[in-house]
């Protein structure tokens, strides 16, 4: 109760409208603060502004791993199957956030990592996703991430889920399969450039060779 008080500001009724910053020590307005269903008030401790300053000094203190991913990411956008164009990327933008429904800060996400050497950008593997939901999934396995996080609606990330098969034209649990292989089976920037195929048809090959064994 006594760090309650001290830390939000809440109008008669219940109503929170203010969180206290812990790195600025500023009372902020919540739309301030990134939303976090287990910090108090339901928004994050730290501010958006000195959650930037934080990212940023990050990437300042980690230059050659920030500057080796960035490499890595755009390689493997470029050799994955790439089938999306700017006004679809436009559009994705404007969605909102699938899980959410937040209207800001609005990342395309790949559902699939493009870090496993897997998948790319294109309709079935792109989502618009929160900022704060696309850098804690980052390349884990989304059905593992979603599981460990309890502020994902089960039935919206069923819909989700559903969407992405179809576009895949597979069965829900054909495409979950697709994707834990896609982990299971990481490939190098070099396996990529050698071998043009796409991961679904990678994926049916490897289960073809499975069933006949
Ligand atoms: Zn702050």
């Amino acid at each position: 109760m006594a760090r309650k008080a001290r830390h939000l500001k809440i109008y008669p009724g219940g109503v929170i409208i203010a969180k206290l910053c812990g790195t600025c020590k500023t009372m902020k307005r919540l739309r301030d603060f990134h939303k976090h269903k287990d910090k108090l008030g339901g928004a994050d401790n730290r501010c958006k502004v000195c959650n930037k300053a934080n990212h940023q000094a990050w990437v300042a203190n980690n230059r050659d791993e920030v500057r080796t991913h960035s490499r890595k990411y755009r390689t493997m956008k470029r050799y994955l199957r790439f089938d999306w164009s700017t006004e679809q990327e436009r559009l994705l933008m404007k969605h909102g956030c699938i899980l959410t429904g937040e209207k800001e800060d609005i990342h395309g996400d790949h559902f699939i990592a493009l870090s496993t050497g897997h998948g790319g950008t294109y309709r079935g593997n792109m989502i618009p996703l929160y900022s704060s939901l696309n850098t804690s999934k980052s390349d884990i396995n989304p059905f593992e991430w979603a599981r460990n996080r309890d502020d994902i609606d089960p039935n919206k990330w069923g819909e989700v889920v559903s969407m992405l098969a179809a576009r895949n034209g597979l069965t829900t649990n054909e495409f979950r399969d697709f994707v834990y292989w896609c982990y299971g089976n990481r490939r190098s920037i070099s396996e990529v450039k050698r071998d043009p195929t796409p991961s679904i048809e990678l994926w049916r090959r490897a289960n073809c060779i499975a069933q006949i064994a």
